[in-house]
């Protein structure tokens, strides 16, 4: 019998869209249940997936059961799960329930946010929902919302509005024969920064790395010095991109006293928040973000640590306008009537997700009081890790740890005797061996499939680095990491690869 998709255009037959797709929410709901059912980060080789898949397109048409069996057995075993409650590496994430209800139906109703008339609901919502946040946030109410893609986008798209503001003609005459552009963030600031200087023009070498003090928060004293010398040999400084809650240790740059520097020279203060922005939800935590009253433009990522699928990650700006003359570039077939917010002027992208829609529905199924429990809870075990870290005389912590990140180190206590009596040869050859150790143990314990966590380096030590962020992580999912970490810890002392490490094992063991 010849298959009927084959005799007809169309769509997908509903009967069997709807038979698929309460298959795929039972699935779902099983899956969320427990993502703990699979490894963490999946046991495979690069190729292993696409070796397994047909290299051509189908010519004829499959049935879904067969797409839905690949997809269990061949991208389900490649895939690392990022839902899963051990997933400590990065910034852990959610796809929360509702969230995922809100991207089905955004998926559904397929809009294109970029007019106003293009839909109204959905540039209204995108408006009242950035409202709510920012009024979560505590932050006041002379800032603008738009959701973008990702921080990478905001900050570059708020770092070409400064730019715009500093020097209007580039907009129409480009960057050449312009004084040379500076930017400024601290040595800790996101790669995003950089990549938006790339994209812009400014340039790698137009971005002047701040240094920063022993907690890894820009030292506003330093700045202040770098823009008057700046000025000094003739160049442009226009922005300061400050970070609240970096990359690597989640520091706090001092917000305030680097408003002062930009007031002082005209500067655009563009606050990346991403992650730590986040952390304002809780009352007790509204001073994370005190004196972005005095910042031109915020981001924060719902997408990090508000439950939020990917993408969506919020610009604030103080003044839309500006954002505007940077971008607003209107063609005939877009013109339109009115006093109404058309997002497309707000950035590059013309054609933009209902993205407010997924957002509307966590805030509302959670509550301010519900979102907030859960990222104070998230606050609190990372606090607990932080003392157990303290607590074993083997392992040392090598940053504060504000938030729910924490960074540290496995180091034998007895190793810790013989680094202070030892010379500066001795002791560099001793923390090359700790590098290696704890690579060895972030390794062997990412191998094992149950937990996942990734790394830094911090004053050039290899840096262990457990980030609490997902809605399923709980405390028995971070003392499994711990105890993960310690198990793995002993093995590898006693393994001959590190001679300095079993050596002091042996003599902590003579001395007791
Ligand atoms: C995660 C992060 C970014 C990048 O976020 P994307 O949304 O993935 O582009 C930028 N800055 C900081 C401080 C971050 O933590």
């Amino acid at each position: 019998m010849s298959d009927p998709r084959k005799e007809r255009l169309g769509d997908m037959d509903l009967e069997e869209f709807r038979r698929i797709g309460m298959r795929i929410i039972d699935w779902a709901a099983d899956y969320l249940g427990h993502p703990d059912r699979y490894p963490v980060f999946p046991a495979i080789r690069p190729g292993d997936v696409k070796g397994r898949l047909a290299p051509t397109p189908p010519v004829e048409p499959e049935p879904m059961d067969a797409v839905l069996t690949d997809f269990e057995q061949i991208i389900l075993p490649g895939i690392t799960h990022w839902n899963h409650p051990r997933f400590f590496a990065y910034f852990a994430n959610t796809a929360s329930g509702p969230g995922i209800l809100g991207e089905l139906l955004a998926a559904c109703l397929n809009v294109n946010v970029m007019l106003w008339r293009t839909s109204p609901a959905a540039t209204e919502l995108e408006e009242l929902v950035l409202s709510w946040l920012r009024q979560m946030l505590d932050l006041d109410a002379g800032l603008h919302g738009a959701i973008m893609d990702t921080a990478s986008t905001a900050s570059m798209v708020a770092i070409a509005a400064a730019r715009d503001s500093a020097e209007p003609t580039i907009r129409l005459r480009g960057m050449a024969g312009q004084r040379r552009m500076r930017l400024y963030a601290s040595e800790q600031a996101h790669s995003s920064i950089e990549k938006a200087a790339i994209t812009l023009g400014i340039g790698q070498e137009g971005v002047r790395k701040i240094p920063t003090d022993p907690a890894f928060r820009m030292v506003p004293e330093a700045l202040r010095a770098a823009v008057v010398e700046d000025l000094g040999a003739g160049l442009r400084p226009f922005c300061v991109a400050a970070t609240v809650g970096t990359t690597s240790t989640t520091s706090v740059d001092p917000i305030p006293a680097i408003v002062s520097v930009c007031r002082e020279h005209g500067l655009w203060l563009h606050v990346d928040a991403a992650y730590a922005g986040m952390a304002a939800i809780v009352p007790e935590h509204r001073d994370v973000l005190a004196g972005c009253e005095g910042a031109d433009s915020l981001v924060v990522n719902p997408h990090k640590w508000l439950f939020t699928p990917m993408d969506c990650s919020v610009l604030y700006v103080r003044d839309a306008d500006r954002l505007k003359r940077a971008f607003s570039l209107v063609p005939e077939y877009l013109r339109t009537e009115g006093d109404v917010t058309n997002y497309m002027d707000w950035g590059i992208q013309l054609g933009r997700r209902f993205r407010a829609l997924k957002l509307w529905m966590i805030v509302r199924y959670f509550g301010h009081e519900g979102l907030a429990a859960r990222i104070r809870e998230h606050l609190r075990l990372g606090q607990q890790l932080a003392q157990w870290v303290d607590a074993d005389p083997d392992w040392e912590r090598l940053a504060p740890t504000p938030f729910s990140t924490v960074c540290f180190r496995m180091r034998p206590s007895a190793l810790a005797c013989i680094m202070r009596s030892a010379d500066e040869a001795e002791r560099e050859s001793i923390e090359r061996e700790l590098d290696r150790l704890n690579e060895a143990l972030l390794d062997e314990v990412n191998k094992s499939g149950r937990v996942f966590l990734s790394h830094t380096r911090l004053h050039g030590r290899y840096t262990i680095r457990v980030a609490i962020g997902n809605i399923r992580s709980d405390e028995v999912a971070v003392r499994e990491a711990w105890e993960c970490l310690r198990a793995a810890g002993a093995r590898l002392c006693a393994d001959e690869r590190f001679v300095s490490c079993s050596r002091s094992a042996d003599e902590g063991r003579g001395k007791s």
